[in-house]
Order: C-alpha cells, then sequence, then structure tokens
C-alpha cells in the first residue's frame, strides 16, 4: 500500500522538499497559512487542503516544515491539533527547527496517543531542498526513522539519527551556529577589502582558493555583487536558531563567545527592518557602518 503524506508549512524550504517527495509518487495532501504557497505542488499533483486538520485526516504520515517552536508547538499540540487529530497509526514528523524541549514535549504527547514522533530538522538551504541533497538529522525512536527513511531519502542525501527527541534540534543550532559565524565574518572580511580598494569578486574567487574558504563563500556570487538579499534564509530564522544555540549553551553551563557576536548582526538586521530578507543583507549593514553607500 502506498503511504500517503500530508505536508503542512509550503515556503522556502516546505516548498521544494514536498514537490521532491511528490515526484516519488506518494499521494500528498497540502497546507499552508499562504494559499498561493500551495500552488505549485496542486498544479503538480498534490491536494489542495482548506485546513491543517483536513489535510492530516487520513495521511499515514504527516510532514511539518513551519518556522519555529512558537507554531510547531500549537500546530501539534493544540486541543485540535495534529497529536490529537492525526489518524490511528500515523507518524508526525517534524522537518522545522525548534527549541530542543519542542520534540521531547511533541514525542510525548504522541506517545501518550499511541502515534510516533520524530524530530528531523534540515540542512542544506533552499537550493539543497530543490536538489534533494539536504542533511537530516533526526531524534527519537530509531524505529520510526527506520519506518520513514524512505521518504527522507527524496528530500536528503545524509540521514543521521542523533539521539533521543531535542538531539536533533542541539545538532542544528550549532550547525547553525557556525554557518552565521562564518558568513558574518567572510562579510566583516570582505567590507574590509572593499574599503582597502579590493575587488569583490576577485576577493571571493581568492578566499574560495585559499584556507578561509567555506560554505559561505557562493554568497559572493549570488548575494553580494547581485546585490540580491531575497530568501533564502529569512534573518529572523537566524535569529531564531541563535536564540535555540544560546538556551542550549545556558542549559549546560558552556561558555560561548562567537555566536553573540553573530547575533548583534542579525538584532542589527531585524532593527533595520530586514527579518524577512535573507541574511546575507547584513553584508549592506556592515558597508554602511564602514562607510561605503552601496543600496
Ligand atoms: P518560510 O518562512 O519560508 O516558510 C514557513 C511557511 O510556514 C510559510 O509559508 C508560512 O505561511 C507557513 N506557516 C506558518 N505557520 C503555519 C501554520 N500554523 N500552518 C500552516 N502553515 C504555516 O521558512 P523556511 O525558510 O521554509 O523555513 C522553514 C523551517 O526550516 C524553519 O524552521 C527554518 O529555520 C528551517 N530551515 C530553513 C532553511 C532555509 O535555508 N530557508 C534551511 C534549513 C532549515
Amino acid at each position: 500500500m502506498t503511504t500517503s503524506v500530508a505536508f503542512i508549512g509550503l515556503g522556502n524550504m516546505g516548498n521544494p522538499m514536498a514537490m521532491n517527495l511528490l515526484k516519488k509518487g506518494y499521494p500528498m495532501t497540502v497546507f499552508d497559512l499562504n494559499a498561493a504557497a500551495a500552488k505549485n505542488l496542486i498544479a503538480a499533483g498534490a491536494k489542495g487542503a482548506a485546513s491543517a486538520a483536513e489535510a492530516i485526516a487520513g495521511a499515514d504520515v504527516v510532514f511539518t516544515s513551519l518556522p519555529g517552536s512558537p507554531q510547531v508547538e500549537p500546530f501539534y499540540l493544540d486541543a485540535g491539533g495534529a497529536v490529537a487529530k492525526a489518524k490511528d497509526g500515523a507518524i508526525l514528523v517534524d522537518l522545522s527547527s525548534v527549541l530542543p524541549a519542542t520534540p521531547r514535549k511533541i514525542e510525548a504527547a504522541a506517545k501518550a496517543r499511541g502515534l510516533r514522533f520524530l524530530e528531523a530538522p534540515v540542512s542544506g538551504g533552499v537550493t539543497g531542498a530543490q536538489a534533494a541533497t539536504l542533511a537530516v538529522m533526526t531524534g527519537g525512536d530509531a524505529s520510526v526513522l527506520e519506518r520513514v527513511q524512505p521518504l527522507l531519502e527524496a528530500i536528503g542525501k545524509n540521514i543521521y539519527h542523533v539521539g533521543p527527541a531535542g538531539a536533533a534540534n542541539t545538532i542544528k543550532a550549532i550547525n547553525n551556529m557556525l554557518s552565521t559565524v562564518n558568513a558574518c565574518a567572510l562579510m566583516e572580511g570582505l567590507v574590509v577589502g572593499l574599503k582597502a580598494g579590493l575587488d569583490l569578486k576577485t576577493m571571493g574567487e581568492i578566499i574560495k582558493n585559499s584556507s578561509g574558504n567555506s560554505n559561505a563563500i557562493p554568497r559572493v556570487e549570488r548575494a553580494f555583487i547581485p546585490r540580491n538579499f531575497e530568501p533564502g534564509f529569512k534573518v529572523a530564522l537566524m535569529n531564531k536558531d541563535l536564540d535555540t544555540f544560546h538556551a542550549i549553551a545556558k542549559e549546560v553551563h558552556a561558555p560561548v563567545s562567537f555566536s553573540n557576536m553573530a547575533q548583534h548582526y542579525q538584532q542589527s538586521a531585524l532593527a533595520a527592518g530586514f527579518g524577512e530578507k535573507d541574511t546575507s543583507v547584513i553584508f549592506s549593514l556592515i558597508e554602511q557602518q564602514a562607510g561605503l553607500n552601496n543600496k
């Protein structure tokens, strides 16, 4: 019997992940608060639902890709939420990046109803979501991962079982801290170079082939040179991930420092009204602070 899927949250990541599952032939019902986000999936054969409850009714596996804990917790745990409304035997998989406490609460509620839950935050950005090359970090019972592994293989190449619920969102927050620290350091370095009269493209090319290279380097061609700051990955979401990283660091009493500078830049971008822009927009803020007048 073919596994039927509900996919809720069809934004920058959810939409291409749902499309890759659809391409593998899984019958799919989709829902997003923003109806326009479902259009291309419906055109490709998914069934559009008028509500989340309608989308999940009858689904064997429910996927969510929502902004963060404030959306994910009520979605699953409210009286009329997914834990209450999913069909008997359903598996619930949250692909969002959330506080580690969130999957722990949802797993407990799901188990109490005899359902299975897996946290499965992803990494690799929109390009990775489109290419189905995401890293998928899972936390919860390994037997649940085993059951949904073929579906996760439709969205990602590297699938990990990290530990119990909460473990996957812990490594996810650590990864995103590193990603944004790399990117902010690159942006500071490039602005120093610009002020010293160097060419942006040349700097990007040299760093790519030198020891300062990182996953942040493709931003030079993709965002900084064309000045394209559309998401991608929104500042508001990276700020949330740094909140998660700092919450974990506090809880375990570990000193952290670079992450504070990275969050300083996310906060500046939020204050400038750039919460819905790509995190690369921080480049323009550093330029301004350095007295460069690019828009
Ligand atoms: P997004 O803001 O583009 O998409 C979120 C979608 O959820 C929106 O379409 C919104 O309308 C919908 N939504 C919000 N609340 C809802 C609800 N209650 N019911 C139905 N739909 C609802 O965000 P995104 O970039 O797609 O990120 C989704 C998750 O993946 C986040 O947790 C993010 O941190 C994580 N993530 C993002 C990236 C990236 O590069 N964008 C990479 C890895 C992980």
